[in-house]
Parts: C-alpha cells; sequence; structure tokens
C-alpha cells in the first residue's frame, strides 16, 4: 500500500508531578509524534526524540524524510529505512536525522501491525511475557534534597520495585538507599558529567550503596576506553548507549567491554529493528539489557512490545512524573509494578490527537 502522507507534529506539554508538596515543577516537555498514512487511509504512528530540538527532529520528518517516502510501499520497512540512512548519512549518522528516521520507522511498523491486525511483537515473532515491572526513573533533584527521600519513599508505595536517581553526590545516594532500604535495587545516572578519573573516585565512594548500574559516568559517550577503565577500577557496574548512534556502536563498545548493560532508545537508536540489533549484540556478548525509554507516547509503548518480546532486560524506564494531558485515548494500564503491554494492532495505542491539539506548537 502507498504512502501518501508523513507527518511530524510538535507538542510542549507541562509535566505534572506525582508528589503533591514538591517546591518546584517540572517544566514543559516537547514531543514529536509522527503519523505515516496510506493511500486507503490507514495511519501509523511514531515518536521522535525532541527533547530541547523538537522543532529540528519535525523539520528533518517534514522536509527531508516524508518526500523520500511518499509514493513508496509502507510495508517494505528495512529497504525505506536503509535508504533514509544512506540518503541521510550525510548530514550526522546520530543526532537528529537519526531521531528523525526513528519516528518514521516507528510508524511503518504501526502501521504494519494495523494492518496485520496484531500487536507489534506478535509481528515480531510473540512474546515472553504481557506485563513489563517497571523502574521510577527521579529526574534530577537538588542535591541532598529531602525530596529524594519522599519520592523514592513513594515510588515504592506505588509498586514500583526499583529506583534510578539522576543525582550527582554520595549524600543524595545515601537518601535513596535509605528510603527504599538494602534490597531494592538502585541505579544512578550521572549523564556523562564526569572526567575519567573523578568517575573511578565517585563510583568507589557509592560502592557502599549497591548500585545495580551506574549510567553515563564519563564524557565524552563514546569514549569506549575509559568506560573501559571505570569499569575495571571503579567497582561498579556501568550501563549506557542512549546517545550512541545506530547499532554499529553498541557492537564497538560490546566489543571494548565497555559496560555491563546496553542502553538502546527506540526514539533515537534508529527504531525498532535497530534496538532490536543492539538486543542481539548483547545477547551474542553476554551483556545485560536496559533500554533508554524516559517518554510518555509511542516511544514508550514500542519500548513495551520490544521487551515483552524480548526477555532480556527485567525493567522498562518510567520517567517519574506525568504529563499535563493524557496523549492516548486508552491510557496504559500500570498495575502491580508492572506496565500491560497493549494488546490492540500495531503499538496498540491511539493518540488522542483532540487532546493534545491545545499544546500543538507551530514553528
Ligand atoms: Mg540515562
Amino acid at each position: 500500500m502507498k504512502i501518501v502522507a508523513v507527518e511530524a507534529r510538535v507538542y510542549q506539554i507541562p509535566g505534572r508531578r506525582n508528589a503533591q508538596d514538591v517546591p518546584w515543577v517540572w517544566g514543559e516537555m516537547a514531543q514529536v509524534y509522527v503519523s505515516v498514512t496510506t493511500e486507503d487511509g490507514l495511519e501509523g504512528i511514531g515518536e521522535a526524540f525532541g527533547y530541547g530540538i523538537p522543532g529540528a527532529s519535525a523539520w528533518v520528518v517534514n522536509h527531508t524524510l516524508a518526500p523520500l517516502l511518499v509514493g513508496r510501499d509502507a510495508a517494505s520497512i528495512h529497504d525505506l529505512t536503509e535508504m533514509l540512512f544512506r540518503k541521510t548519512h550525510l548530514f550526522g549518522r546520530y543526532g537528529v536525522t537519526t531521531f528523525a528516521i526513528s519516528g518514521v520507522e516507528m510508524a511503518l511498523w504501526d502501521l504494519a501491525g494495523r494492518r496485520a491486525e496484531m500487536p507489534l511483537y506478535r509481528l515480531l515473532g510473540g512474546a515472553a511475557r504481557t506485563a513489563i515491572p517497571a523502574y521510577a526513573s527521579l529526574v534530577r533533584y537538588p542535591e541532598g534534597h529531602a525530596q529524594i527521600e519522599a519520592d523514592a519513599r513513594k515510588a515504592m508505595d506505588e509498586g514500583y520495585a526499583m529506583l534510578k536517581l539522576h543525582q550527582l553526590s554520595v549524600e543524595s545516594v545515601a537518601l535513596a538507599r535509605a528510603a527504599i532500604g538494602a534490597d531494592v535495587p538502585l541505579t544512578v545516572d550521572i549523564n556523562c558529567e564526569w572526567r575519567p578519573s573523578e568517575a573511578i573516585a565517585m563510583a568507589r565512594a557509592m560502592e557502599a550503596y549497591a548500585l545495580l548500574w551506574l549510567e553515563e559516568p564519563v564524557w565524552p559517550p563514546e569514549d569506549f576506553a575509559s568506560l573501559n577503565r571505570v569499569r575495571a577500577e571503579g567497582g561498579v557496574p556501568l550501563a549506557s548507549g542512549e546517545n550512541l548512534c545506530t547499532a554499529v556502536q553498541f557492537a564497538e563498545m560490546a566489543a571494548q567491554q565497555a559496560v555491563d548493560y546496553l542502553q538502546p532508545s527506540v526514539t533515537k537508536v534508529g527504531g525498532i529493528a535497530q534496538w532490536l540489533k543492539v538486543a542481539d549484540i548483547a545477547e551474542l556478548n553476554g551483556i545485560g539489557l536496559a533500554p533508554h525509554s524516559p517518554y510518555f507516547g509511542p516511544g514508550f509503548a514500542a519500548t513495551l512490545h520490544l521487551l515483552a518480546h524480548r526477555n532480556q532486560a527485567q525493567w522498562v524506564e518510567k520517567i517519574y512524573f506525568d504529563l499535563e494531558v493524557e496523549i492516548f485515548k486508552d491510557p496504559i494500564r500500570f498495575a502491580d509494578g508492572a506496565f500491560l503491554v497493549p494488546d490492540g494492532p500495531g503499538l496498540g495505542v491511539a493518540l488522542d490527537w483532540e487532546a493534545l491539539e491545545p499544546f500543538r506548537k507551530r514553528d
């Protein structure tokens, strides 16, 4: 079936904090949602990473990728994606172009599932599970703030069985560990803030808090040799990958034995197929898988399908706050600490375009 339209839309949606008594609020979250429509009117949806540059990701979809896709067969997902990668590689293999391709590729898979009337996980070969336990991924708070402890405890009360912090101090990690107890898995995401020697010292200082992993401890993210050194000398398992370019860089990171967990991000890495390649790399190298998914839209749904299909990662990452508006017509259900994998056709979710409209941003 021929593609007749490809469109990315940008939304700026205020975040709603879960805790009632926080002294600050999380600002607007940029969302880039992609739709691909075929000549019979069927529509598939996807999500491209936007964050601080949503207009750029959407522009690439609307002005660079759409003209290459209109008139082509929507069922040729692999062929079309390969064509997009080749046509855009000169603009950078990592970044905006790959974010845009991720959104389009995801929409093509959603479309294929809708056409076949089966959920994505079944289209990929079936699911090993129907619900994915989630970990609460707290945003970065002021270091040592009492809210870290309060939200950590609140997340546990809500059923989350694991916690991630985005804090940089030992003091904050100690607060969270005290709040959740000794048995709950705890991870800390550094977002590439440290020099290698600093990362080794901090990893050692955090050793007492039994971290499941330390995430992206060094700058720059593609410095695999330094990650390898931090891993060997820091005494804490490492995770990384949300800032890597396609499966090629993951293979290199695995070859250098730089981390214990690979973290593909479905809205950034190139989409569903690239994510699966990274899962293969993890499996073939005996490395853990811990995908990056601080998303609310189709990207989160896609990650649930992928984790249901590939039973390699124990948890799905859920950023610990919600958006001001319910973006899906039928929200993804959370029960007993796990998200239920949507079982409708494709991604199994429908964006509520009407509810989203007030938050739409047009350049
Ligand atoms: Mg991270």
